[in-house]
């Protein structure tokens, strides 16, 4: 099965509503699809995540993608790696792994999406075989106000979601006002926080503090992640478990946090570690120091739902309540099957490949709206 074509198209995939987080307010999700054609005619699809902007990753591709012409699908894991080390590294760019890996992703994971349509089989069993049936996700909350993200609160604990997560790092009071809020309003849930690195050591002990009377079962990232396990160590003592994101992005720093100790869980995206092999990696590591692997979700759409519920499955210590971030969007890209958790859970597909149906329409749609951009707006 050798590639005869690689096609990337800019998507700009808008926000139902705005997003609210520490970072601002985010109104949509860039992303490039990534088709894979093989000479047998069969397609691979996946996306590369995207940040901050599109250009300079579709550069990146627009100069790899010539080495793969002609290649056979079954030799990602060397493609990859042999124009990181050749056409990027060697290049004068250091040695940017996470740039890397967020562009580079959707090539790898389209790969496999070939390889299971070309064998007919499900990506999971490519990857050694399932080892759940399901794969469980958190409710995320939406909304600005904490009356707005108590209802929505409600709503997803009516829904059947155990987990919830919900975004703080705003200001102090409005998180704790925020956090009590969704507590009242949904209080038989597991609730989870994060606040993408908003917090210096003295003020995350100090809002730990205040928010850990509402039953935190985990705070995800406080403090920034540039230092590693360092800050996060400092947070042992606080009372609330702790989970690295931003910390943690390739197999390496997984294992250097782990080797720490200053953490229950790791949240890494399939883009993060530049696809399926070295997600699978970072999570063994974390499996042989006793720590959970989550789901991460960034700006993506229903494509990543569907790659990461099958590479997911694959690991024994995935955690139960995952990230996705397609019910965010205002049209998803994924046309069937549905992506809307039962009780918290997708099944994993058996279908060849990931298992989705592309909308084209969405897609044609999605790329019209990159060609006249919004990506951020400043508050
Ligand atoms: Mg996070």
């Amino acid at each position: 099965m050798k590639i005869r074509n690689i096609r990337t198209t800019p998507l700009l995939c808008k926000f139902k509503q705005d997003y609210f987080w520490a970072d601002g307010v985010t109104v949509s999700s860039p992303v490039v699809l990534i088709e894979v054609e093989t000479d047998e005619g069969i397609v691979g699809i996946a996306e590369s995540g995207v940040g901050p902007t599109i250009e300079p990753m579709l550069a990146v591709l627009h100069d790899a993608i010539p080495h793969f012409i002609g290649k056979s699908v079954f030799d990602g894991n060397k493609m990859i790696w042999d124009y990181f080390q050749s056409g990027f590294k060697a290049r004068g760019v250091g040695s940017q792994y996470r740039f890397f890996s967020r562009t580079m992703s959707g090539v790898e994971l389209a790969m496999w999406d070939a390889i299971g349509k070309g064998i007919g089989q499900p990506v999971c069993n490519v990857l050694g075989g399932a080892v759940r049936d399901k794969v469980g996700y958190f409710g995320f909350v939406q909304g600005d106000t904490p009356e707005q993200l108590a209802s929505h609160a409600a709503e997803l604990a009516a829904d059947g979601y155990p987990a919830l997560y919900v975004k703080v790092g705003r200001s102090d009071d409005l998180d704790v006002a925020i956090v009590k809020a969704v507590r009242d309003a949904a209080p038989h849930v597991r609730l989870r926080l994060d606040a993408n690195e908003a917090w210096d050591t003295l003020r995350a002990l100090r809002m730990l503090e205040r928010l850990k009377v509402f039953d935190i079962e985990m705070m995800e990232q406080p403090v920034p992640g540039i230092g590693g396990s360092d800050a996060l160590l400092r947070l042992r003592g606080a009372g609330v478990p702790l989970s690295a994101d931003q910390s943690v992005y390739l197999p390496e720093e997984v294992f250097e946090m782990c080797r720490s100790r200053a953490v229950e869980a790791i949240v890494l995206g399939v883009h993060e570690t530049c696809g399926a092999m070295r997600w699978r990696k970072a999570a063994a590591i974390a499996e042989a120091a006793n720590v959970r692997i989550n789901i991460h979700g960034i700006f993506e759409t229903g494509i990543t739902t569907c790659i990461a519920n099958q590479i997911g499955a694959t690991v024994p210590n995935l955690d139960d309540a995952n990230q996705i971030m397609w019910q965010l969007l205002d049209e998803d890209l994924v046309e069937s099957p549905s992506l809307k958790p039962v009780n918290g859970f997708l099944p994993v597909s058996k279908k060849p490949g990931y298992g989705f149906e592309l909308n084209r329409d969405g897609v044609a749609r999605a790329h019209e709206a990159y060609l006249k951009q919004q990506t951020w707006k400043q508050v």
